[in-house]
């Protein structure tokens, strides 16, 4: 018997996830048709953002719901087997990303954070049109924003 369950290593990877996936790709190429100009996964910067944009002084993380724990997201459940290993190990994922914001946020750089359940294909025009409004006026320098936020914590993006 191996560690996980076969559900569980199913499920798993099903999450893993490698460079250039999907949702990374698509915003990318979003931003890119929007005259946006980017570069990716720079490493100089903390936490190796995703997406770059020097003009904007904005930086982007695209993050999967699972892996860095989206509060109040319906994607973001903790296999019911091995709870104890997987709520440590995305909790210490949690930890890194606060840690990595909080410098980006030192080094004067407006971080978006864009999260998976944010762009699937009923979400994703309205996810879109937030960031690249954030992006363009940048109003929020030096705030953490969260696409789309479930958390009451923090302010939501669009509003009358
Ligand atoms: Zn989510």
């Amino acid at each position: 018997m191996d560690k996980f369950g076969e559900l569980d290593r199913s499920y798993i990877m099903s999450l893993i996830r490698s460079k250039n996936t999907k949702p990374e790709e698509l915003v990318r190429k979003w931003l890119f048709s929007k005259g946006f100009r980017y570069r990716k996964n720079v490493k100089k910067l903390p936490g190796c953002p995703d997406i770059v944009l020097p003009k904007y002084r904005t930086v982007i993380f695209i993050n999967g719901c699972f892996w860095h724990m989206h509060i109040n997201c319906p994607s973001n459940h903790i296999p019911k087997t091995n709870r104890e290993f997987w709520e440590k190990k995305l909790s210490r994922n949690q930890l890194r990303d606060s840690e990595n914001l909080f410098e980006l946020e030192k080094l004067g750089w407006n971080v978006i954070v864009v999260w998976e359940c944010g762009l699937t294909k009923k979400r994703r025009d309205g996810t879109l049109e937030a960031l690249e409004k954030d992006i363009v006026s940048n109003r929020d320098h030096k705030s953490i924003l969260s696409l789309p936020s479930h958390s009451t914590t923090s302010r939501p993006l669009s509003q009358p």
